[in-house]
């Protein structure tokens, strides 16, 4: 995807030292930024992304899905942020003129067996506090996705689409507005904390911080280990790489269809999403790849193959979930596969109607005993508080993280109310 070009700002403006340092230019960096701006009006803060752009991994890579917070466990930080996250990410985008719409979602059951688990979607839905959740039945299908079948469903209205790299170069506005910094090409590579601030250091240049929080999404591991955090956990990489239909048969997917997922991998199970541009994807596949940024799949880089094999908890996962991994690689190597996945719900759905889409890296955190971390995950270090857990839907929720981030850093660095 690309960024606009203005977005990419002048990296010879990272101050000498701040008051508070944030690291990754992704929505989630750039709502804590925009956030710390609002509460602290007096402190300085700068953002410090690596890349020449901002959201230029996993912010500018999703599928733009607004969630309504459904599927996650009840209490969870996921559910509320989530729930709350959309809600203000709705208000911000009308006052902020973000084109996006509540386009609604379906989760389609196709088989008797899955409506026990559909039941439990519902549950979770109104104990999460989604608005507008309706059981429908085959025949009331029709006027929703006129091409979908399905013996019974559920509707969200209140989810909706948008453009992420688009909200998060507005944050990034609000940040500078505020008179913040952002500061791109900077990419951390030490971290040192002294007794009156925190030292990071790129190739050649040294910034003092008072505080940091670093958002790092795929690299997060790294970003904590190196200011002194546990190892656990690591995040390992899993590629999602997503068909398009082709413009003329755009028609078949009014909005977003999904599946009823299995609740112990939520993120799989292929699915049928408009974006706002009107391009509508059919996937994603999940594939553990050989680069945090492998965008394609020639892209390996030796440390990250190194770390995710070195990393007890890989081959626990692969020990637990090994037919999975097989049925999501044959989806991957497969364009027929996917689609006939698709086609459980989309009966019309050929091989001929899609084209390559795009392909994004999800940073997916991993215990050290093989579990894939579900919910949002922080953890601190002298002076510096880590995001190091924030999958989908992290861009949803980011206002709400920001705010839960914000809170963290003031009970734990003692900060003014
Ligand atoms: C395929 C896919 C589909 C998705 N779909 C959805 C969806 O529909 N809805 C939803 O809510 N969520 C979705 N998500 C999840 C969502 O995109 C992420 O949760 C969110 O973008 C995370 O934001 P982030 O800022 O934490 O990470 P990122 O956007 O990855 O940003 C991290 C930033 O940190 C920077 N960085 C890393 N290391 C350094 C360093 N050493 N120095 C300086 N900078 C550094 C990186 O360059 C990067 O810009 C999807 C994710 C994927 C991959």
């Amino acid at each position: 995807m690309s960024i606009d070009p203005a977005a990419a700002l002048d990296p010879t403006r990272a101050p000498a030292r701040c008051d508070f340092a944030v690291v990754g230019a992704g929505i989630v960096g750039l709502a804590v930024g925009r956030e710390l701006t609002r509460r602290h009006p007096h402190a300085s803060v700068c953002v410090l992304e690596r890349e020449q752009e901002l959201a230029a991994h996993q912010s500018g890579h999703s599928s733009g899905v607004i969630h309504a917070g459904i599927y996650y466990t009840p209490g969870s930080l996921k559910a509320r942020l989530c729930v709350q996250g959309a809600r203000e990410l709705y208000e911000y985008c009308e006052a902020h003129d973000i084109p996006h719409e509540r386009c609604g979602k379906l989760i389609l059951a196709t088989g008797p067996h899955e409506l026990a688990r559909l039941s439990e979607l519902e549950r979770r839905g109104n104990a999460n506090g989604v608005r507008g959740l309706r059981r429908i039945v085959a025949d009331e299908l029709a006027s929703i996705e006129p091409h979908a079948r399905a013996i019974e469903g559920l509707h969200s209205p209140d989810t909706g689409i948008v453009d992420f790299a688009a909200v998060a170069r507005s944050y990034a506005r609000d940040v500078e507005e505020a008179g913040g910094t952002i500061t791109t090409g900077w990419e951390i590579a030490g971290v040192e904390a002294g007794a009156r601030a925190l030292r990071l250091s790129c190739a050649g240049a040294t910034i003092e911080a008072g505080h940091a929080i670093f958002c790092g999404g795929a690299w997060a591991d790294r970003l904590a280990t190196a200011a002194g955090a546990g190892t656990d956990p690591r995040i390992v990489p899993f590629r999602g790489a997503y068909l398009r239909l082709r413009p003329e048969r755009r028609h078949l997917v009014r909005s977003l269809i999904y599946p009823v997922p299995d609740p112990s991998l939520p993120f799989l199970g292929t699915h049928l999403s408009r974006r706002i541009d009107g391009e509508v994807m059919v996937g994603p596949t999940a594939l553990i790849v050989g680069a945090r940024d492998a965008y394609s799949l020639a892209r390996v880089r030796r440390a990250d193959v190194l770390e995710t094999l070195a990393w007890p908890g890989t081959w626990r996962m692969l020990r637990r979930w090994w037919r999975t991994g097989v049925k999501e690689l044959h989806l991957a190597a497969s364009r027929r596969a996917l689609v006939r996945a698709a086609a459980r719900y989309i009966p019309e759905l050929r091989p001929a109607d899609v084209e390559p889409g795009l392909a994004g890296v999800r940073a997916q955190a991993l215990g050290r005993d093989g579990r894939l971390i579900d919910d949002f995950l922080f953890s601190v270090t002298e002076r510096a508080l880590h995001v190091r857990n924030a999958p989908s839907p992290a861009a949803t929720a980011s206002l709400a993280i920001a705010r839960h981030v914000a809170d963290q850093a003031r009970e734990a660095f003692d900060l003014p109310a």
